[in-house]
């Protein structure tokens, strides 16, 4: 099925947004959190709401599928489909309106759930509901969804919360869902009020006795909203109506809210436009107690009695969690707190406006509960959860843990029941689980761990999810009490419901969208839930041999297919992803990326043979065979552009829970790519900088003098590509080596430094002063003859020149130093960092040499505030002699850290690693920092010089860095870089010469070295 020509035609004439239907843009589109996959007819992006209703009344009139989406974060197949996708996330994000004495929202689709809570903040209010994902998740899915979150019990679900909906129908026209008086509705009704009007007449006594047990129920629509009627309530709904009459959901009797049917519908009725949402108080204090339990489903007996005590967040933490968190001596520390092994934990949020009543409540829990009341032992409470699920989801392993039956939730009463029988069912099929998450409202979120490559898999999905099914339906329970049905539920909702329901769903579904184009293929005609798979038994993946090891990750293939599209890479916080954040592009998300990449390396049966295919095809071709392929290939360019604009800032490796490693992949695919395409003469300029400044060094005055005049760059910019408003660094006079300003220190260790081209040929200074520091601290310096340890090779994807500069490094570090124990410093993070983490990846056969080597890298900032063999600080050594250190004025300092000094996981040791080993270096010498909350600073080393980049690149440092500095100079504060590109960046977007914390260290040390 493709899009008719006089369709996509008219749309174009209609549309002022972007319409894409090539290849790439159907692969990006493909997939969301789930375990499907599903290419559309194609994509387009409304810019107004004109373009909205445009697309949707073309769409009626052409009789074509669309499917509307937010951020594609759904982890049931609901944002994939054979249809017209329409992302609202990219434009339609306007707040509408707060009104904080009505207390709310007005917005549009598209608008993060974070924005919403930042902007409601302000006014002490918040929007209840409360997804996990929230920092990506648009107000469009999640009432599209229904979602809700962890704290259910106090605010129920998302359906709770709608006011009013704007919404566009199947046929085209416009409607407002709103809170409708019966006597009022008029003689004659829409369409779909009728429908709703009937489905509450006829229907009433079916919905009564065939909807869940469970309050916290999504699946399929939300009839029960139109009676005032339901079996159980959230502890705590705090809805004067629900109050007083004990029902829920909250409806009165002579009213119906048709914005309610809306949430949880999954797009297959109507479009939404705009939104009114009610918003709560926001609490001012909360308190955590933890209580251990001997398994998961004591633990889950206990919830009841908990559910008594009135608290705000009733989760689950399992043993495997908690384990997995303790496993890796980077994240001990973080979760030294737990004590023992306990196989399950509770944790018992309370919140409220006064502490002391809280801490009272949480005592009353039980006498041995660990309480958590500072705002930093709550954090390293949920940290648990949170690190525990990320090494659970980056597994490397074709086995993965699998969002089928996720969604559950069961009366509370009887949810340890619940928990051993699906343990039983899941051993029954040699499989295991993690259960987690909010055990108060009775949902526990199942990831089993299937291998659906294998047809044993696939055939264990079906029957878990059925038996699972079975049980939920006789303890009362619902199968999609937040994640929606998708394709992984829908199919059982008629088994659900029965078929009298099941003709309610349609009938309404009928009256909304006459001709099934609203996201078709969900709901009441999903297909089996096995069908669609992104992975099946016939999935294929063919990579092309690589230079770098890729072993710790289950081979390329298996790096590329870590990423499972949970699309944490769309926050727009944080380091992941500088160039999502600034083009809200889903190609330039890590997500996009990795999708392309899959595509590309993958021949799934479940794409369609399209065109598209075909070239998937081709450029593999192409990547293996260097003459195989037409270089117009359309996606073998989109693939290479989306890799283009990643910035190689780690920032995923660091901050996505599968840890993808995108900066890995892209230097992998660059080698790949160049053995069959021309590469830019530029490449090598930057690639071998090292070799050609010091070529150019004896030159240097002649050179800087020749890139400052007018010609020369109007001549080398254009042939090189490079951006002209960018000035290339100068070579700096050379500085004299500094030991003999300390002829009297006495050395207690040696180390080895690792140069960087940077630092001593362009900013010796910062070279200068790191060995200041080094000797005054006693440390003696040996330096390694050789420049670099081969980044700008590296991130131009010269890899195996890359691989024979690292041969060469470690084999001067090993005659430096046979025995391998001298630490090896260095200056510039992106080069030092190479030694810890590409080393391992370059030389897979020196691996216990190169892990030995990695464990003793130190940038010379976190070597400093690390303890000597005294147990004392370096730094001490000089500041403790230092009389007036404390007498002096501190003056403040902003602090930028580089983006690889972000991507650094903690010490096991728990001293201060990256940016905060830096900020503490500068903090012990007396200045007052602050860490600015950056991501990257756009440069990426050679990124922003390169022409084609440099507007992308200003982009990314005016999302957060330059309004800081800005702000900072106007204040009087000093700013400091780490990086060597940070501080051009800083200087080429703000004027500002940011100074590197050595250099300031030294000068606040001046009277001392
Ligand atoms: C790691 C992880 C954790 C999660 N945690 C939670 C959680 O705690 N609670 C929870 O509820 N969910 C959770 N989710 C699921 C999901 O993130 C949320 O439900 C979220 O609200 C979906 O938002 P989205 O913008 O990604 O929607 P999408 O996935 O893009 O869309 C969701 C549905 O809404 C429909 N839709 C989107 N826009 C519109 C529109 N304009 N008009 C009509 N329909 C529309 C789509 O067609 C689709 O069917 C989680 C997901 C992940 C990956
Ligand atoms: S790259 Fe990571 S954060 Fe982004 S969708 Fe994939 S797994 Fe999630
Ligand atoms: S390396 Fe940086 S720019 Fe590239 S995908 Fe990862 S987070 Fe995005």
């Amino acid at each position: 099925m493709s899009l008719s020509p006089d369709f996509v035609a008219e749309l174009r004439k209609h549309f002022i947004g972007d319409i894409c239907l090539d290849a790439a843009s159907r692969a990006l589109y493909s997939t969301d959190a789930s375990i499907y996959q599903i290419e559309p007819l194609g994509v387009a992006f409304p810019k107004t709401q004109d373009d909205l209703h445009a697309a949707v009344e073309l769409a009626a009139k052409y009789r074509v599928p669309i499917l509307p989406r937010g951020a594609g974060s759904s982890l049931a197949g609901q944002a994939i489909g054979q249809a017209l996708i329409l992302d609202c996330s990219r434009w339609l994000d306007g707040l509408v309106d707060i009104d904080p004495e009505a207390r709310t929202a007005t917005v549009e689709p598209g608008l993060v759930l974070s924005r919403l809570n930042a902007a409601a903040a302000k006014h002490g209010l918040t929007f209840g509901p409360d997804p996990a994902s929230a920092e990506r998740a648009t107000l469009g899915g999640v009432i599209g969804n229904n979602a809700t979150g962890a704290h259910s019990i106090l605010y129920g679900m998302t359906a709770d919360h709608l006011l009013l909906a704007d919404v566009i129908l199947g046929d085209g026209s416009l409607a407002t869902w709103g809170v409708v008086e019966l006597p009022a509705i008029g003689s004659q009704p829409s369409a779909f009020v009728s429908a709703a009007l009937r489905i509450r007449e006829k229907y009433g006594e079916a919905i009564k006795k065939n909807y869940p047990q469970s309050w916290r129920n999504s699946a399929g629509y939300r009839l029960n909203y139109l009676l005032p009627w339901s079996p159980s309530a959230p502890p705590q709904w705090s809805d004067d109506w629900s109050l007083a009459t004990g029902h829920y959901p909250p409806v009165k009797p002579h009213i119906i809210n048709l914005a309610t049917l809306l949430a949880g519908s999954e797009g297959t009725l109507a479009v939404m436009r705009r939104a009114t949402l009610n918003l709560v108080p926001k609490p001012k204090h909360t308190i955590l107690g933890v209580l251990s339990y001997n398994s998961n489903a004591e633990a889950c007996d206990d919830v009841p009695r908990l559910l008594g005590f009135n608290p705000s967040a009733v989760e689950l933490v399992p043993q495997m969690l908690i384990r997995l968190a303790k496993g890796i001596p980077a994240y001990t520390a973080q979760v030294g707190w737990v004590r023992g092994d306990p196989v399950a934990l509770l944790v018992v949020e309370f919140s409220g406006d006064r502490p002391e009543v809280l801490k009272e409540a949480v005592k009353r829990l039980r006498s041995d509960a660990l309480i958590a009341e500072s705002v930093e032992e709550q954090a390293r409470v949920w940290s648990v959860r949170k690190v525990g699920l990320g090494i659970f989801d980056s597994q490397p392993a074709d086995a993965r843990p699998v969002a089928f039956i996720e969604d559950c939730a069961i009366p509370v009463e009887r949810l340890g029941e619940f928990v051993r029988e699906v343990e039983n069912i899941l051993a029954a099929h040699n499989t295991y689980a993690a259960f987690y998450a909010h055990a108060s409202a009775g949902c526990l979120h199942i990831r089993a761990i299937l291998d659906l490559k294998r047809g044993e898999g696939v055939r264990s999905l079906r029957s878990i999810a059925e038996a699972t099914l079975a049980l939920t339906l006789r303890l009362g329970g619902s199968m999609s009490s937040e994640h929606g049905d998708g394709i992984a539920r829908a199919e059982f909702l008629r088994q659900i419901y029965g078929p009298e329901v099941g003709e309610a769903m349609q009938l309404l579904k009928n009256a909304a969208d006459p001709h099934n184009l609203l996201n078709p293929g969900k709901m009441l005609d999903a297909p089996p839930m096995d069908t669609h798979l992104r992975y099946g038994e016939d999935y294929r993946a063919e990579v092309w041999a690589p230079v770098l090891d890729f072993a710790r990750n289950n081979g390329l293939a298996g790096a590329i297919q870590q990423c499972n599209g949970q699309g944490v890479c769309r926050k727009d916080t944080g380091v992941m992803c500088p160039s999502f954040q600034a083009t809200r592009e889903e190609g330039n998300s890590t997500r996009g990326r990795a999708n392309l990449l899959r595509a590309l390396t993958s021949f799934p049966v479940s794409l369609q043979v399209t065109k598209g295919s075909e070239a998937i095809s081709s450029l593999m071709r192409l990547l293996r065979r260097r003459d195989a392929v037409p270089r117009n290939d359309a996606l073998g360019e989109s693939v290479y552009h989306a890799l283009d604009l990643c910035l190689a800032c780690k920032g995923c490796k660091a901050e996505c829970p599968s840890g993808v490693d995108m900066a890995k992949l892209k230097y992998e695919f660059q080698h790949e790519y160049y053995k069959s395409h021309r590469r830019k003469l530029r490449d090598h300029l930057f690639a071998y900088i090292g070799p050609l400044a010091q070529l150019g060094a004896p030159f240097g005055k002649l050179v800087n003098w020749s890139m400052e005049q007018r010609f020369v760059r109007g001549l080398v910019n254009p042939i090189f590509g490079l951006a002209e408003k960018r000035e290339l660094p100068k070579f700096a006079p050379q500085l004299s080596m500094p030991a003999s300003r300390f002829p009297d220190i006495e050395y207690c260790e040696s180390v080895i430094l690792l140069r960087d081209t940077f630092t001593h040929f362009f900013e010796p200074e910062i070279e200068r002063a790191a060995l200041d520091m080094l000797t005054a601290c006693g440390v003696e310096v040996k330096v390694l003859p050789y420049f670099s340890a081969g980044r700008t090779l590296i991130s131009k994807g010269f890899l195996e020149p890359a691989r024979r500069h690292a041969e060469r490094v470690f084999d001067a570090i090993q005659k430096l130093d046979p025995e391998g124990k001298l630490p090896v410093l260095g200056i510039e993070p992106s080069e030092l960092y190479t030694l810890r983490d590409e080393f391992l990846d370059l030389l897979p056969e020196r691996r216990a040499d190169a892990e030995a080597l990695a464990s003793r890298a130190w940038l010379v900032e976190e070597y400093l505030v690390r303890p000597g063999a005294d147990n004392k600080s370096r730094i001490l050594r000089v500041t403790d002699k230092l009389q007036d250190i404390s007498s002096q004025n501190s003056s403040k300092l902003l602090l930028h850290g580089h983006c690889y000094q972000k991507a650094q996981p903690p010490a096991a040791d728990g001293c201060p690693v990256g940016q905060n080993a830096s900020a503490e270096l500068l903090r012990t010498v007396g200045y007052e920092v602050k860490i600015i909350p950056s991501g990257c600073c756009g440069m990426a080393g050679a990124f922003g010089y390169e022409d084609e980049h440099y507007e992308l690149s200003m982009q990314v440092g005016e999302l957060a860095l330059f309004p800081i500095v800005r702000e900072a100079m106007r204040s009087g504060n000093e700013v400091s870089a780490v990086g060597t590109s940070c501080r051009s960046q800083i200087a080429d977007g703000t004027g500002v010469a940011a100074r590197h914390p050595l250099v300031l260290s030294v000068q606040r040390l001046g009277s001392m070295v």
